[in-house]
C-alpha cells in the first residue's frame, strides 16, 4: 500500500500524510492527491457500511473504528409532483453525514498515530468527531456556538468530549479552536483533507444504488462544501476508471442569511466577496468563511449546476412538506426542499429528471427549534387522524 500524499494549492509543496497535518506551512489548506480510480469490480458486497469501498480510500489498511457509517438508504417520494430520490444520509449513527467524513479522517489520524485531538463545528460534526473519538479512546475537545441546537450540544457532551461553548458568530468558534492549536491536534473537518476523502463514498453509494448510474442531478445543503467536493472526486475516480460516462449536475444550497458561495457565485469570482449576513434556522451551513472556495466553486462549474439561495420564510413550510412525507429533518436539511421547489418551478431541474436530493441531518438533532418553527406547543392539539375521534 502505498502511502498517500497531500498538495498544496497554494505554495505547490507535496507532503507525505505519514502523520497528523492539517494544513500547509505557508498557510493554505491541503488537498490530497487525486485517487487512483474505483471499478464495481473492487467493491466488497458483503460491507453493509461505506466500507464496501475501501478499496478506494487512501488508507494504509483496514479501519480500526467503524460504527457502520454509510449505506444509507436512497428513497423515492414524490415532490411538487416530481419523483425525487432522497438520500437518508440522516440515518447515519450520529445523525447528520458527517460520520462519512469523520470515519475515515479517524482512522487516517489512528494509523499516523494522533493524540488528543480538537474541533469547531456549528454541533454536527463535533458531535460526529466527538463520537468517533469515543470509540477510539482519543480524548477529544469540541468548540461549539453556545447558540447551538441544545441537542447537538447534549449529543457531544454524552460521548465525554470537553464541550466549549462560545458565545459570537459561527467563526468566533473556529477563532477559539486555532488558540488550541499546540495543546492538542486540530481535527478540523473543514480543514483535513481525509474528511473529504470519506464523503466521495456518496458519490459511489448514489452510483451503486441507481444501478450503476449516476443521476441528473444533486442538491446538497451547503455550508463549506465537503459533500460537494466528496461528490465530485468520487465521480472523478468513476470517470477515471470508465465506469460512468455523464456527470450529475450538483446544486450547492445556501440559506440566503448566510450565502458566502451565492455571492462569489453571481459575481463570477472564485474567491469570497463581502456579502451581507443575518441569523439563520439553517445552522449547519451558517458559514461566512468557507476554505476550498475555488475548488467548490470550480466543481460547481464544472458539473453545470449552480448555487441555489433559500430564504429564511421558505425553511418552516420544506420542514412540514418533508413531515408530511416521512422524513423527519433538522432545518440545514430542509432547505434542500425549498431549493428543489424553486428549480422545477423554473425549469432547471426536469420532473422526468433523475434527483437526488441530499437530506444531510435528523430532525431530533433540532426538534425544540422545529417545535417553535411549526407552532407546536405542548398544548397544542394536533389534527384529529380520523379513527381516533
Ligand atoms: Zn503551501
Amino acid at each position: 500500500m502505498t502511502i498517500a500524499s497531500y498538495d498544496c494549492p497554494a505554495c505547490r509543496r507535496v507532503y507525505a500524510a505519514d502523520r497528523p497535518l492539517w494544513r500547509c506551512d505557508c498557510g493554505s489548506h491541503l488537498n490530497l492527491a487525486p485517487g487512483r480510480g474505483f471499478t464495481r469490480g473492487q467493491i466488497a458486497p458483503g460491507e453493509a457500511s461505506l466500507w464496501r469501498y475501501a478499496a478506494a480510500l487512501a488508507l494504509a489498511g483496514a479501519p480500526r473504528v467503524s460504527l457502520g457509517e454509510g449505506w444509507t438508504p436512497l428513497v423515492l417520494r414524490h415532490w411538487q409532483g416530481a419523483e425525487v430520490r432522497f438520500k437518508l444520509e440522516s440515518q447515519m449513527p450520529t445523525g447528520s453525514f458527517k460520520d462519512r467524513g469523520t470515519a475515515v479522517m479517524i482512522n487516517h489520524l489512528i494509523e499516523v498515530g494522533v493524540g488528543p485531538i480538537h474541533e469547531d463545528s456549528s454541533g454536527n460534526a463535533g458531535a460526529s468527531i466527538a463520537t468517533y473519538a469515543a470509540a477510539s479512546s482519543i480524548p477529544c475537545r469540541i468548540y461549539v456556538p453556545a447558540a447551538a441546537p441544545r441537542g447537538k450540544l447534549v449529543q457531544i457532551a454524552a460521548s465525554g468530549a470537553d464541550v466549549r461553548a462560545i458565545p459570537g458568530t459561527r467563526q468566533d468558534v473556529t477563532e477559539a479552536a486555532l488558540t488550541a492549536i499546540g495543546e492538542s491536534f486540530y481535527a478540523s473537518h473543514n480543514w483535513q483533507p481525509f474528511f473529504i476523502e470519506g464523503a466521495k463514498t456518496l458519490a459511489f453509494e448514489l452510483w451503486e444504488q441507481l444501478g450503476f448510474r449516476v443521476p441528473d442531478n444533486i442538491l446538497v445543503p451547503t455550508g463549506y462544501g465537503s459533500n460537494i467536493l466528496g461528490l465530485e472526486r468520487g465521480f472523478d475516480e468513476l470517470e477515471k476508471s470508465g465506469e460512468i460516462v455523464a456527470r450529475p449536475r450538483l446544486f450547492a444550497v445556501q440559506a440566503a442569511n448566510c450565502a458566502a458561495f451565492a455571492a462569489a457565485w453571481a459575481a463570477g469570482e472564485d474567491k469570497l466577496v463581502p456579502f451581507a449576513t443575518g441569523p439563520t434556522v439553517a445552522d449547519g451551513i451558517a458559514t461566512p468563511k468557507p476554505v476550498r472556495v475555488a475548488e467548490v466553486l470550480g466543481a460547481l462549474r464544472r458539473s453545470r449546476g449552480g448555487v441555489v439561495m433559500v430564504a429564511e420564510a421558505e425553511i418552516a413550510p420544506a420542514i412540514a412538506a418533508f413531515g408530511r412525507l416521512g422524513l423527519f429533518v433538522e432545518p440545514t436539511a430542509a432547505t434542500a426542499g425549498a431549493a428543489l421547489t424553486q428549480l422545477l418551478r423554473d425549469g432547471t431541474i426536469g420532473a422526468d429528471q433523475v434527483t437526488v436530493v441530499v437530506l444531510t441531518g435528523f430532525g431530533l438533532k433540532a426538534a425544540e427549534r422545529i417545535g417553535e418553527l411549526l407552532g407546536i406547543g405542548t398544548e397544542q392539539r394536533l389534527p384529529p387522524l380520523g379513527w381516533a375521534d
